[in-house]
C-alpha cells in the first residue's frame, strides 16, 4: 500500500527493514527518509528491488565538487537552472581541499593582464572576506620563474564553498559516488548514486562530468585520448603542513643557503625533489609544503592505495628534514597531512576539439572561445626523469579555450571541465591549474544551463553569441 504525504510518494519497506530512532524507538524507514529528504514536488521515492532508490529530477547535474565542478554548479544555478552537485567526499573543493594545494596560481599574464575573472574571482572574494585567503600576490617558483597566486586556507575554503552553493541555490549531495549511468543513444538520462542512505537516481537535461577522473563518461563509454607519444603520467603529491614557522627567517633566507640545504635533502633522499615549495596558510604561522613525489598508475586501485601510503611516508621524512635543517622551521612539527594524494593527471576525454600546445603558444582565437588561461606549461616528471618542464609563452601572452574542448564526442547533453578537458598532454599541463579550471567550469555550467532551458539539453545547439554574452555579463574574460 502507498503512503502518500502531501507531494511525496513512498512505498513502505518490508516489515523487517526498520531503522533505529534516536531514543531507541523503532520507526519505519520511510519516517526517516521523509525527515532527511523534505518533500518536494519533483521527488519520487520508489523501491526498485533492494536497496531503495530515491529519484530527483534536475535541469543540470554536475558530478565532482572540485573547483571546476563548483564553478560549473554555481554558474548553472545563477542562470536559473535547478542544479545538483554530486561529490564523493563530505566536503567540496577536490584537490583544493582534499589535496590541500593551498594556492590558486595563474590569474594573469606576466604583464599583469588579468585573464581569469567571473565566478573564480567571486569565490576568492568570498574567501578573502572570511579571512580565508591572502590578497593576490607574487612568488618565485622552484624553477626561478615569477608567478602570481592567491594563498588560501583549505578548511575555510570548505565552509565558504558550502555557503556559496547554499545561497546559489545548488542541491549538494555529499558522500555520493557513481553507481551507474543511464545512457540512451547520445544522451545521458540519469546517474544512479551510491550514498550512505539510499541509492539516488538523478535525472537531468544536461550533465557535467567534473570528476577529474571522468567517472560518468567512463561508465557511459566515452572515448578518451590515448597517451601522447612521449607522455608519462605526472607524479602525484601528498601535501603536508608544518607549523609554527618563523616566516621572517624562512622568507629571508638567501638563495644560496636555501639551495645548499635542498641539495643536501635531495642527496640524502629526505626530499623527493629539489624544492621546499610552500603556501602560507593566511593569518597563521603554518604552511602547506608541495615536495613529495609519488609515481602512480591511476588505473590500478591497489597501486593508488599504496601510493597514498608512500606519500605519507615521504611527507614525514621531508618534514623531519626541514625541521632539522631549514632555518625558520626548527620549532615546527608535522601538523597536518592532506586527506588525499593530489593527482595531477589521469584521463582526458576526446572532445569535438583537442587543444594543443601549438594553439596555446599561438594564442589561437576560436569562434567558440568560452574561457582563457595564462598559466605556462608545467610538467612534473616522474622520478629519474629530472624535475620539471616549465615553458612560458611570452610577456603578455594568454590563450583561448573553445567550448568544443569541453564537449565529449558521442554525447549531445554532456560537458566536462577542469582535469577532464580535451587537450594534449602538454596543453593540459598548462590548463590544469585551479583558476583556469574554474573558468572552464563557469563556461560548462552556463552552457549546460542554457542547453537545459530551450535546447533539450543539447549543448551543441546553444547559440554561441548568447553563451558568450552571458559569460561576459557574469564577469568572465574571453579575450581582449
Ligand atoms: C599536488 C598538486 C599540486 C598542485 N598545485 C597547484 C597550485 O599550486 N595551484 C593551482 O592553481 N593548481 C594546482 N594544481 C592543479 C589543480 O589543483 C587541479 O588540477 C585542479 O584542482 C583540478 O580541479 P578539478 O575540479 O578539475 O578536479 P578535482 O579537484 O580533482 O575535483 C574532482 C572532484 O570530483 C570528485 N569525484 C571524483 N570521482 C567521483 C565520483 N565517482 N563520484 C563523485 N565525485 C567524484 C572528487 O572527489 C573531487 O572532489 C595542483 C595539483 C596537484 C595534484
Amino acid at each position: 500500500m502507498f503512503i502518500k504525504s502531501s507531494n511525496l510518494l513512498i512505498l513502505p519497506l518490508p516489515a523487517d527493514r526498520y531503522h533505529r530512532g534516536y531514543g531507541g524507538m523503532r520507526e519505519p524507514a520511510s519516517y526517516w527518509r521523509r525527515r532527511v529528504f523534505p518533500s518536494r514536488g519533483r521527488d519520487r521515492a520508489l523501491q526498485s528491488g533492494n536497496p531503495m532508490t530515491l529519484t530527483r529530477n534536475y535541469d543540470v547535474v554536475v558530478i565532482g565538487g572540485g573547483m571546476a565542478g563548483v564553478a560549473a554548479a554555481l554558474s548553472s544555478a545563477r542562470e536559473g537552472a535547478s542544479t545538483l552537485l554530486v561529490e564523493r567526499n563530505a566536503f567540496l573543493g577536490g584537490a583544493a581541499t582534499a589535496g590541500s594545494v593551498g594556492q590558486f596560481v595563474g590569474w594573469e599574464t606576466s604583464a599583469a593582464r588579468r585573464v581569469i575573472a567571473g565566478v573564480a574571482a567571486d569565490i576568492v572574494a568570498a574567501l578573502q572576506e572570511t579571512g580565508g585567503a591572502s590578497s593576490h600576490g607574487h612568488f618565485t617558483m622552484s624553477t626561478g620563474h615569477r608567478m602570481d597566486r592567491v594563498e588560501y586556507d583549505p578548511e575555510i575554503l570548505k565552509i565558504v564553498l558550502d555557503q556559496l552553493l547554499t545561497a546559489a541555490p545548488v542541491d549538494v549531495l555529499f558522500q555520493a559516488a557513481i553507481h551507474n549511468v543511464s545512457r540512451s543513444g547520445r544522451r545521458i538520462e540519469a546517474v544512479v548514486l551510491d550514498t550512505p542512505a539510499t541509492l539516488v537516481e538523478a535525472t537531468g537535461h544536461s550533465f557535467i562530468d567534473a570528476s577529474g577522473d571522468l567517472a560518468v563518461l567512463s561508465k557511459a563509454g566515452a572515448v578518451f585520448l590515448p597517451p601522447d607519444g612521449n607522455e608519462n603520467v605526472q607524479p602525484a603529491t601528498l601535501m603536508f603542513a608544518l607549523g609554527p614557522i618563523d616566516f621572517e627567517a624562512l622568507d629571508n633566507l638567501d638563495r644560496e643557503t636555501r639551495d645548499r640545504i635542498i641539495a643536501k635533502g635531495l642527496a640524502s633522499g629526505a626530499l623527493p625533489r629539489a624544492s621546499a615549495h610552500r603556501s602560507r596558510v593566511p593569518g597563521s604561522d603554518s604552511a602547506w609544503f608541495n615536495i613529495t613525489r609519488v609515481e602512480i598508475d591511476p588505473d590500478d586501485a591497489f597501486a593508488l592505495s599504496a601510493a597514498q601510503m608512500e606519500g605519507r611516508r615521504q611527507a614525514l621524512a621531508a618534514a623531519r628534514f626541514l625541521i632539522a635543517e631549514m632555518p625558520g622551521c626548527e620549532n615546527a612539527r608535522l601538523s597536518r597531512l592532506a586527506p588525499q594524494l593530489g593527482v595531477r593527471d589521469f584521463r582526458r576525454v576526446k572532445g569535438d576539439h583537442v587543444l594543443t600546445r601549438a594553439e596555446l603558444a599561438a594564442g589561437t582565437v576560436f569562434e567558440d572561445t568560452v574561457a582563457c588561461g595564462a598559466y605556462p606549461i608545467d610538467i612534473h616528471h616522474p622520478a629519474g626523469e629530472g624535475g620539471l618542464t616549465f615553458e612560458e609563452f611570452g610577456e603578455d601572452h594568454y590563450y583561448a579555450i573553445p567550448l568544443r574542448a569541453l564537449v565529449p564526442v558521442g554525447f549531445s547533453n554532456v560537458l566536462t571541465a577542469g582535469r577532464g578537458v580535451s587537450a594534449t598532454h602538454e596543453a593540459f599541463a598548462a590548463l590544469r591549474v585551479m583558476p583556469t579550471a574554474m573558468a572552464m567550469g563557469q563556461a560548462a555550467g552556463t552552457a549546460a544551463a542554457l542547453a537545459a532551458n530551450g535546447a533539450a539539453g543539447d549543448v551543441r545547439s546553444v547559440p554561441m553569441a548568447t553563451l558568450r554574452q552571458r559569460l561576459v555579463e557574469a564577469g568572465a574574460f574571453l579575450g581582449a
